[in-house]
């Protein structure tokens, strides 16, 4: 079986690589010649993985799944979330980001947050979604060179270290894609168990 991932973003196809069994061949944007951006304009991380995934089969043809994922903060009433990607502007720069976090939360007690990842899969015309969270918080300052995005201020709950510290297989196993992603391969191998 073969399946686009609808993504461009080398560290998620690294993270998504490694979970997927051999037999299912995955293929990126590049492979299937969509080289433009995918549209992604909803209000909530369901919205945009499920607008991803159905762009791809409107336009290429393709069974495929797309994800989409947010950090919420709960002091900040759940900010950044969908908006994660453009927290501190168009330019959608992870340093950006991280450094808005960190002073909004300069002087708040509380912070607890957790990352959620949705994957949408269109599959022989249907469409299904996988929900992956990870609880944990932010840090004071940033730690690590690992990893992507807000991986240098959050430390998964449990763990004394953030994401960028992790090896990709840790990151992989208790992390928010890593989950979404188990599910998706486990409901492919329930409905075509030789897939
Ligand atoms: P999107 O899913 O590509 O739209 O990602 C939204 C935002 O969350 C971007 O700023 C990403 O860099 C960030 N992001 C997505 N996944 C992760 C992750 O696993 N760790 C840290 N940041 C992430």
């Amino acid at each position: 079986m073969q399946l686009v991932f609808a993504t461009n973003n080398l560290n998620k196809i690294k993270e998504v690589q490694s979970l997927i069994p051999s037999n299912i061949k995955l293929l990126s944007l590049k492979d299937i010649g969509c080289f433009e951006d995918v549209p992604e304009t909803q209000e909530t991380i369901e919205g945009n993985a499920t607008q991803k995934a159905e762009y791809i089969k409107a336009h290429y043809g393709y069974d495929c799944f797309a994800d989409d994922t947010g950090l919420e903060v709960e002091a900040l009433n759940g900010a950044p979330g969908v908006y994660s990607a453009r927290y501190a502007g168009k330019q959608r720069d992870a340093h950006d980001n991280m450094n808005k976090i960190l002073e909004n939360l300069k002087n708040k007690p509380y912070r607890e947050a957790r990352f959620k990842t949705v994957v949408a899969l269109h599959l022989n015309n249907k469409l299904k979604t996988f929900t992956g969270i990870c609880e944990g918080a932010i840090t004071k300052t940033k730690q690590g060179e690992g990893g992507f995005g807000y991986d240098p201020i959050f430390k998964p709950k449990g763990f004394n270290k953030t994401f960028a510290e992790m090896d990709l297989s840790l990151k992989n196993k208790i992390g928010h894609r890593g989950k979404a992603i188990t599910k998706l391969v486990d409901f492919l191998n329930s409905i075509e168990p030789k897939i």
